[in-house]
């Protein structure tokens, strides 16, 4: 496999754009190498700017359950275009798309939409803080909730490859009231609370992506609710990955555990930017205009935007019954195989699914949180993705992101990405 035409574009971007790209995760630093520039894709494939092709588990990073260049998304899309980019005023599909997730989702009355998941979980903390009155919140090691300041702590993959436990540029101020707990960790939950004069919200991401794909275990969620509910505190489910990826309604479509607030990204554009938060109607009621919490965007709501998302919700809702057993008995076919092709080479591989989610940890135990993730073998995964990469099988590029199964996969597609793993296990 040739990447020159990669490689001379890579050089060019990294003249005019820091480290060539526009998110860090993209620059290939947690494996080396230089990272395939896109030309197009289609279905389950794209193909590099040489000509290569990968099946391509990243899908954008989640958002494309559906897969590339899905037809239903591409046809609301042009329709939109052709009526008008953006009209900074109210538009039924905003009220259509709300619509849908308050029907999906009993926790949430009503959403707003903005334009990433960073400010989707921005604004529900500052929303969260609104409400309570109070300053403090939880997060836990190794959750990513988007870079806004307060949440740059210990937060996950990007910052972990990079080797900063958390960013220059952020005041001790600004995160002196983030308090870092342990996740599937009850006890250290409650430490923060008894330290804390006040604590406004509990963040969590119910089902981890961003340290590796790691579950949060439903007595530890149902815990956080009860902690919650005895210290008045505001429960965040932060299901920009997980939402209508780990099963149509998230973490929630799963556990029994229910949210005050939930946000939401990715899958919920279908590959446009697009990100909301939600909660019951005591809650969004502080927010401007109907309260003083105030937050606003000149692009929220865009139509073209709200129409992909719309698209692509609708058709996932229709397909339900088939679609998501569909991508999770190819979830565990991948990593049933992957496991098996490392075993077969005396290799421990921790592997692990939730729906269209999965992940893979070259780690001797079994991985539950932070700590237990960075224990893995980033050198050996770093090798395994290189492998894979020239037999054109495109893998998150760091061993602290997820995967993910979109919807145009089949089995003949998964076994043949098992028999290459077979081949680049035994070079390990
Ligand atoms: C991706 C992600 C974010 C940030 O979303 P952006 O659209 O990249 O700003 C926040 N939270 C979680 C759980 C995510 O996976």
């Amino acid at each position: 496999m040739q990447f020159t035409n990669s490689i001379q574009a890579f050089e060019a971007a990294q003249k005019v754009i820091p480290g060539g790209v526009d998110s860090p995760v993209r620059a290939f630093g947690g494996v080396g190498g230089t990272p395939p520039f896109i030309k197009e894709a289609k279905g389950a494939f794209m193909t590099d700017i040489d000509g290569n092709t990968y099946i391509d588990f990243v899908q954008s990073w989640g958002p494309l359950i559906l897969g590339h260049a899905s037809e239903v998304i591409e046809t609301a899309v042009i329709e939109a275009v052709k009526k008008g980019l953006s009209f900074g005023a109210p538009t039924e599909v905003e009220t259509q798309l709300a619509s849908l997730i308050c029907g999906l989702f009993p926790a949430i009355d009503k959403v707003r939409f903005v334009s990433s998941g960073t400010e989707a979980v921005m604004s529900a903390i500052r929303l969260a803080r609104g409400f309570t009155g109070r300053s403090d919140i939880i997060k836990f090691e190794g959750c990513y909730h988007g870079h806004s300041d307060a949440l740059l702590v210990k937060a996950g993959s990007g910052l972990m490859t990079f080797g900063n436990p958390s960013s220059p540029g952020v005041p001790e101020g600004t995160t002196k009231h983030t308090l870092l707990a342990r996740y599937n960790d009850l006890e250290s939950v409650k430490a923060c609370f008894e330290a804390s004069s006040g604590v406004a919200c509990v963040i969590i991401e119910p089902i981890a992506g961003n340290m590796g794909f790691v579950p949060a275990t439903a007595a530890f969620l149902e815990g956080l609710r009860t902690l919650c509910d005895e210290y008045g505190a505001v429960l965040i489910f932060d299901e920009v990955m997980s939402g209508f990826r780990a099963s149509l309604k998230g973490a929630q479509g799963i556990v029994n555990t229910r949210p005050d607030m939930v946000t939401f990204g990715k899958v919920i554009g279908g590959g446009m930017p697009v990100g909301a938060f939600g909660a019951r109607a005591e809650i969004m009621a502080m927010l401007s205009p109907e309260g003083p919490v105030y937050q606003a965007g000149t692009l929220s709501g865009n139509p073209i935007a709200m129409s992909a998302g719309l698209a692509s919700l609708k058709e996932i809702i229709s397909k339900e019954a088939q679609l998501y057993p569909h991508l999770e008995a190819l979830a565990v076919r991948l990593t049933q195989g992957l496991e098996a092709a490392a075993k077969a080479q005396g290799i421990s591989l921790q592997v692990g699914h939730r729906g269209s989610m999965f992940g893979f940890f070259f780690n001797e135990a079994p991985v539950a949180n932070f700590d237990e993730a960075l224990r893995s073998d980033t050198k050996r995964f770093a090798a395994f993705h290189r492998g894979m990469l020239e037999r054109g099988v495109y893998f998150a590029c760091s061993q602290f992101e997820a995967g993910f199964i979109c919807e145009p996969m089949n089995e003949a597609m998964i076994d043949s990405v098992i028999a290459y793993a077979h081949e680049v296990m035994k070079t390990l």
